[in-house]
């Protein structure tokens, strides 16, 4: 039977995670096509705020990565949007022209950061907070200025405010109100945290109205409807959101705040849902995802046809995340005549409770300062207890609900993950009947923790309580991924011991808990077998991440860059006029000078690859693997007056003979003549500084987003000293790092000492550079070889899909 054609406009996170709950339930029953308009994969948008924080890095925020849509034969066209839907015709139309079918059609747009309609609105500096681009935008121009504005009081203002505070801004905060957050607290717990966002830098204005956004082409300052002005280069907007409906609305589908669904997600329009952000459901428009994940469910089994309860409408609790703020609110907040409410106020500890009682029943919670109940009130205040036996202390009862006596005491329904609606008996079920011993793995299991990330302290001592007397030993080690409970140390002595010799095999021996692995141990395991069998391994290029499976690294536009070798960054002239005919041929759009010292070939197309490759006959600078990406160098000796060594040679030298070797994460290298280092030895992962009568070899340096100056390992005589310390250091890092950790943060886990023991033995740096050599034997040329061999082309270059898509 033809499968059914299921299309999805929005490839956010309500709308992923209704096909995670499809493809769990009916894995075989559609053809699945989703359409994003922004050039991501699925990512955790909550955790925007962490990263604008500077908290987490992009790749810590993908939630679904391509190889997950790969997986479940998923097309994804990723920047492309969704233009036009016919009803009628049972059809999408997008910006690129593509015209899809679809049998069911779901639309999960989400929506847009609401920006005040007043002059100076279009400014250039003006912004919402609502997806990466905004994020990048910020961190821009926060590189360029120091006046920043947010409009909005609530809580994403005030995590936008807390982010650009960290990036170095000078912040104002304007709030049409006279309280904070005057939705989710009353106004003690509301001037609570004002005095507290104050005292981290932050600056108020309250009840101002911004009627104009001032400067030229680029923002210079706000005016408010009271006369008065203040200076900003940066404006962002957070005042609320408003849901992506246009498009549903001139299709001819029923909409009001937002696409109108009934109690199964459906909309007026048959065969089309619309589940998330831009769905309206009995009224409400839901600005958080636990709600949105119980319609994706709801959603999931109807189109699969498992019979399912209707969707009823959500409670929500909310919280901040801001450091040094501990805070959370639920329900109605402010006392009526109904109403009455139990308070505590503890000006001493900055801790203030209030609980509001309708009926006998909790109604509402605002906890500041000691959220540790909120769970506990939370689940009495969905359920509706009735708390007409309790006496207030009972109800505010201060218990660590952490502890290990009320642990056991939770009920086994009590919500623990309130955005997965994931309750301590699921876990604690998880935890026993699959053999978790990580929080990770029961995030990975159960989806507890995955979304805001509040809920993980709380899962780590379940996990605790759960796991017992086992739970210390456990807790010493990280496993590989959530495939298994092994370390990375175990995995590699069961490879050796066993005689392990494939990704299939370790898996089946070592019994993986996901017969096919994850993206996580695929590549690591790919790296290990790699590292352990130097001659005989045959690489699994289909386990590789993409950009080193690709010999490419994609951009965010789905184009790629081409960047070949220039050995030390030295180049000729006969290179660079091959570099300018290609450019010129293939009307590739940027060339551009790289922080390594080499010219890259910025939005090329896939398909002119294998081309370029050819005619450039250069080997790749492979500026996308976990390799060896380039060696710096200054000019050295050979031409600048205060050279003491010929950095280029060496630097040459260097590149020469480690290029193409596999190594947990990228490694950088820089030469340089003198100490005064302007080849950045010193923030490198090797860097080589020529002093009076030989080289000092400095390590784990970093520039990048952990910052690091590198430690000296040692000062040798000659340049095959340093080439032969080079090696040695390389390859010990290569057998004992874990697979994606940097040089920086591995040697300052095992220690500079240590290596530096290992390293001082001259028969162990034999030893290991005999490895190392053995091992860099077996590299070949990759994009020679892609130009050589059909099979290669057709599979990577011609008919991989998820690459195909990217392209279009
Ligand atoms: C900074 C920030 C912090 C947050 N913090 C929290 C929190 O702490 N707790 C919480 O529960 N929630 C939080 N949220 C809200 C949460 O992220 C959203 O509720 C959730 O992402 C909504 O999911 P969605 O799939 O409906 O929309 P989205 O995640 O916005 O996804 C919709 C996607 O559809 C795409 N799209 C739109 N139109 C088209 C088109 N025509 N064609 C193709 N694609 C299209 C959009 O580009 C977008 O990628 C936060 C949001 C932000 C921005
Ligand atoms: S590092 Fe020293 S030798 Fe090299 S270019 Fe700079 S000043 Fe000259």
């Amino acid at each position: 039977m033809d499968k059914k054609k299921l299309v999805m406009i929005g490839n956010g996170m309500a709308g992923v995670r209704t096909m995670e709950e499809i493809i769990k339930i009916a894995p075989d029953a559609f053809d699945i096509t989703i359409f994003g308009k922004e050039p991501h994969p699925n990512y955790n948008r909550i955790k925007l705020s962490t990263l604008l924080q500077g908290d987490t890095t992009f790749d810590d925020i993908i939630m679904n990565p391509l190889d997950w849509y790969e997986k479940n034969n998923i097309q994804l066209y990723i920047g492309e949007a969704v233009t036009k839907i016919d009803i009628a015709e049972k059809s999408i139309f997008t910006e690129k022209g593509r015209r899809v079918e679809f049998d069911e059609l779901i639309i999960a747009t989400g929506s847009d950061s609401f920006i005040l309609p007043i002059p100076g609105a279009d400014k250039e500096g003006v912004t919402g907070f609502r997806d990466i681009q905004d994020c990048e935008m910020m961190i821009k121009v926060a590189k360029k200025y120091k006046k920043a504005a947010v409009i909005g009081g609530g809580l994403l203002g005030l995590e936008a405010a807390r982010g650009l505070l960290n990036l170095g801004m000078d912040v104002d905060v304007i709030h049409l109100m006279p309280d904070l957050m005057e939705r989710q607290l009353d106004p003690i717990a509301a001037s609570m945290l004002k005095k507290e966002l104050e005292s981290q830098g932050m600056n108020f204005l309250m009840e101002k109205q911004t009627v104009e956004i001032l400067g030229d082409d680029h923002v210079m300052g706000l005016r408010f409807k009271d006369g008065s002005e203040i200076e900003a280069d940066l404006v962002v907007m957070a005042i609320g959101i408003s849901a992506n409906m246009a498009m549903a609305k001139t299709s001819g589908i029923y909409v009001n705040r937002g696409i109108v669904v009934n109690d199964f997600m459906e909309t007026s329009a048959a065969n089309v849902y619309a589940v998330g952000e831009c769905a309206e459901h009995r009224e409400i428009v839901y600005g958080l995802v636990a709600p949105l994940y119980e319609q994706g469910k709801v959603l999931a089994n109807r189109l699969c046809g498992k019979e399912t309860a209707p969707y009823e409408g959500s409670v929500t609790g909310t919280g901040l995340k801001v450091s040094g703020v501990d805070l959370f609110s639920a329900g109605e907040i402010l006392d009526d005549s109904a109403t009455k409410s139990i308070k505590v106020h503890n000006e001493f500890d900055g801790v203030y409770k209030k609980i509001v009682i309708r009926e006998n029943r909790i109604s509402g919670i605002v906890l500041y300062g000691d959220t540790k109940d909120s769970t506990k009130l939370f689940r009495m205040l969905t359920k509706r207890e009735d708390v007409s036996g309790m006496t207030s202390v009972s109800i505010l009862q201060s218990v660590d609900s952490g502890g290990e006596e009320n642990i056991a005491a939770m009920p086994d329904d009590e919500l623990v993950c309130g955005c997965n609606g994931v309750t301590k008996g699921s876990i604690v079920e998880a935890i026993r009947t699959q053999g978790l011993t990580s929080v990770d793995q029961v995030s990975s299991c159960t989806n507890a923790g995955r979304s805001c990330g509040r809920c993980k302290p709380m899962v780590g001592k379940i996990l605790a309580h759960t796991l017992g007397n086992s739970f210390n030993a456990a807790l010493q080690k990280t496993s590989l991924c959530g495939c298994t409970t092994l370390t990375r140390d175990e995995v590699v002595a069961e490879i050796k011991e066993k005689g392990l010799t494939s990704i299939k095999e370790i898996m089946n021996v070592l019994e993986w808990k996901n017969e096919e692995g994850c993206t996580k141990c695929r590549p690591a395991l790919n790296y290990y077998l790699g590292m352990i069998y130097m001659d005989e391994y045959k690489d699994d290029r289909d386990s590789r991440l993409v950009n080193e499976k690709m010999h490419a690294n994609i951009q965010k536009d789905g184009t790629y860059s081409v960047v070949p070798r220039m050995y030390g960054g030295v180049t000729t002239a006969e290179d660079l006029k091959k570099i300018a005919e290609v450019a010129e041929k293939y009307d590739v759009p940027l060339v551009k000078l790289t922080g390594g010292q080499r010219i890259g070939l910025f939005g090329v197309k896939k398909e002119d690859l294998p081309g370029i490759w050819d005619e450039l006959d250069m080997p790749s600078g492979y500026a996308y693997g976990k390799t060896l990406r380039t060696v710096k160098t200054c000019v050295g000796a050979q031409f600048c007056r205060y050279g003491t060594q010929d950095s280029m040679s060496l630097g040459i030298e260097l590149e020469k003979k480690f290029e193409r070797l596999d190594t947990p994460h990228k490694v950088k290298m820089g030469v340089s003549a003198c100490p005064r280092n302007c080849a950045e030895s010193g923030i490198k992962d090797i860097g080589v500084v020529g002093i009076d009568g030989g080289w000092e070899i400095y390590v784990a340096g970093n520039g990048g987003v952990d910052l690091r100056a590198g430690d000296l390992l040692c000062t040798v005589k000659t340049q095959d000293d340093v080439m032969e310390m080079a090696g040695a250091y390389l390859q010990y890092y290569r057998e004992t790092a874990s697979y994606l950790e940097r040089t920086s943060k591995w040697l300052d886990r095992v220690g500079l000492k240590h290596v530096q023991e290992i390293l001082a033995d001259k028969q162990t740096r034999k030893a290991l550079n005999v490895r190392l050599d053995k091992t860099l034997e077996k590299y070949i040329e990759p994009w020679n070889e892609a130009i050589q061999n059909e099979q290669i082309q057709d599979k990577y270059y011609k008919t991989l899909k998820l690459v195909d898509m990217l392209k279009n």
